[in-house]
């Protein structure tokens, strides 16, 4: 069991069945995430880069 850091709901992954580095996403908030840690179960949000440079070009 590991927090979504975006939304903080439960989200049912075990330690053993999830590696570092795998995304996923948070079925509470559709948030993209990925496994930093697995023993606890640690989750990220993967940061959308790209976005806010390209505002930034206009
Ligand atoms: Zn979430």
């Amino acid at each position: 069991m590991a927090l979504c850091p975006e939304c903080e709901a439960a989200i049912d992954v075990e330690d053993d069945e999830v590696e570092e580095g795998q995304t996923l996403d948070c079925p509470e908030c559709g948030a993209e995430l990925e496994v930093v840690s697995t023993n606890p179960v640690e989750l990220n949000t993967i940061a959308d880069e790209g976005d806010e440079e390209a505002e930034d070009e206009w």
